[in-house]
Formats: C-alpha cells, sequence, structure tokens
C-alpha cells in the first residue's frame, strides 16, 4: 500500500509571466510585487519569483540594499486563497530540505508546502545578508504581515493598515508568527483576537513600522533611506542585522514560530476534519466581505 496519493488536478490560470518585478537603481534593488489586479496575493508562482529575486539581489554584488514593494494600491491582500492563479496543487523545484507536497495524503500535503513556501521562504528571506526595507501601502493583510515583517525596516504610507484575521477561520495567525515580537504580547492579542485592521499610525506607536509618511513622499522618502544604507559599509551592514536577529532569536522568536506553526496545522486539520476545508471554508471572497464590513465599510 503506497502512501503517497495522485496529485490533484486543478486548472490554474496565470495572469501574468511576471507576478514579481525587479530592477536595480543606483545600487539598490526593487523587488515589485506585481499582481495589481488581485491587490499582490501571493500564489507560489510570486513566491518562488520573490525567492529568484532576493537572490539575485544578494548575488549581485552592486546591489547593497534591498526595497520590497507592492504595485498598485496596495501592499498585499495575503496569500492567494481564490484567484484563477492560485497553486495550490502546482508542485515547483523546492528550495529547502522539503518534500515534495502535491502527491503528500490529507493534513501532511500543507503542512508540506507550508513548511517550504511560507514559513522556510520567510526564514530564507529574513536572513538575506543585506539590508531590506518593505514600502507598505493599503493593505498588508495576514500573509502580506510576513513580507514586511521578514524585512528590517518598515515604511509605510498613512493610508496603509495591518490585519491578520485568520482567527475568523479558527487558525491562531499567518504561518510566520511574528506577532508577538512585533507587538507587545496584549497588542498582539487583540490583533489576533479581534482581526481588525491597524492603522499604520498605530503601528508605529509600537514600534512594528519605523516610518509612516503621506502617500505621494512613500517611494521617496523609501528612496531616501535606502542611498543611505547603501552608503554603510556591506559587512557592517550584514553584521548589524544579524546581530539584532540574534537578540531576536535569544528571545525565543525560532522556537516560539515553530511551535505555534503547529498550531497553525493543527487548525488546519480541524478545519479539513469538521467542514471539508483546510480555511474554514473562506475563500478571498468571503473575508474580504467580512474585512469591510467589520471596518464599516459598505
Ligand atoms: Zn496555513
Amino acid at each position: 500500500m503506497s502512501d503517497l496519493v495522485e496529485p490533484k488536478a486543478v486548472e490554474i490560470t496565470y495572469e501574468t509571466d511576471e507576478p514579481v518585478r525587479y530592477e536595480v537603481i543606483d545600487h539598490v534593488a526593487w523587488i515589485t510585487m506585481n499582481r495589481p489586479q488581485f491587490n499582490n496575493a501571493q500564489n507560489g508562482q510570486m513566491t518562488y519569483a520573490l525567492d529568484d529575486a532576493f537572490m539575485r539581489a544578494t548575488q549581485d554584488d552592486d546591489v547593497r540594499a534591498i526595497v520590497l514593494a507592492g504595485e498598485g494600491k496596495h501592499f498585499s491582500a495575503g496569500h492567494d486563497i481564490g484567484t484563477p492563479g492560485r497553486d495550490l496543487h502546482h508542485q515547483f523545484d523546492n528550495r529547502l530540505m522539503v518534500a515534495k507536497h502535491v502527491n503528500k495524503p490529507a493534513a501532511e500535503l500543507l503542512y508540506t508546502r507550508e513548511q517550504e513556501q511560507y514559513l522556510g521562504m520567510c526564514r530564507r528571506w529574513r536572513d538575506v545578508p543585506k539590508p531590506t526595507i518593505a514600502m507598505v501601502q493599503g493593505a498588508c493583510i495576514a500573509g502580506g504581515l510576513m513580507l514586511a515583517w521578514v524585512c528590517d525596516l518598515i515604511v509605510a504610507s498613512e493610508d496603509a493598515f495591518f490585519q491578520d484575521p485568520v482567527n475568523r477561520m479558527g487558525i491562531p495567525g499567518v504561518e510566520y508568527f511574528a506577532h508577538g515580537f512585533e507587538l507587545p504580547p496584549r497588542v498582539a492579542k487583540e490583533f489576533l483576537m479581534l482581526g481588525e485592521r491597524m492603522t499604520a499610525a498605530r503601528a508605529e506607536q509600537f514600534g512594528m513600522v519605523n516610518k509612516v509618511v503621506p502617500r505621494e513622499n512613500l517611494r521617496e522618502t523609501v528612496s531616501g533611506w535606502a542611498a543611505r544604507l547603501v552608503a554603510q559599509p556591506r559587512l557592517g551592514n550584514w553584521l548589524t542585522k544579524q546581530a539584532l536577529n540574534h537578540v531576536e532569536e535569544l528571545r525565543g522568536k525560532r522556537t516560539a514560530m515553530d511551535a505555534v506553526f503547529h498550531m497553525h496545522h493543527f487548525a488546519h486539520a480541524q478545519n479539513d476534519l469538521v467542514q471539508g476545508n483546510s480555511i474554514g471554508g473562506l475563500g478571498a471572497k468571503e473575508m474580504a466581505a467580512a474585512n469591510k464590513k467589520q471596518a464599516g465599510e459598505t
């Protein structure tokens, strides 16, 4: 008896061949998520393109700082849970020491995939040996938080907001569980339990965001900061980021994240058992509608 299954055949329609744009300007690599019509929802195609971009920026000695941005109105609406390009059942060439996911049964499929594409990739990007800045406008929701949080610095526009509403799916936060490190514990509980939007101004109060500027000044501010990072010693930048990342590890970031990752997957499995759907039957449309209702929008 085999413990493998036939991969599920699901039709995938990518709207673009370039889900991530990459350009180097004045020694700064600008990595831009490029699915604006889907608010930069992250599918596997984008995740691997991001990984390629971070690797390219790492390998290029001409690049001395990295900016991670999102094209369009919003930074990122999170993981792709409902576009035609949702590619959960597509197997990419794994970058980490993780097996294929598409031929694994039941909860093992998602557990394997998220070890690689979410937890593993985010940790890999956090450790990029060059300083990184997230440039955040509009929505930065769930999986979007993970991308902003792996960066060393976060500059947001006044209209930016942050939210992790996955408690609505019975899940204790997104896969890269930095919530308790980015926010004071009681604030993190509020953030997760209520799942409400946090404004950039409030996020700045807790140091989750470094700077908040008007939307029209966002790019210019980020360019200015990146130029200053470019002017600093390369090794100094790398060592400084490692030093602070190490402090976070000493505070237990990695082990806390490992523990919560397993709770996260217990919740996925529970959803599957109870509802036959790992995200509680809530697709992009249902989540967006519930978010709008919660925010008092119509
Ligand atoms: Zn998950």
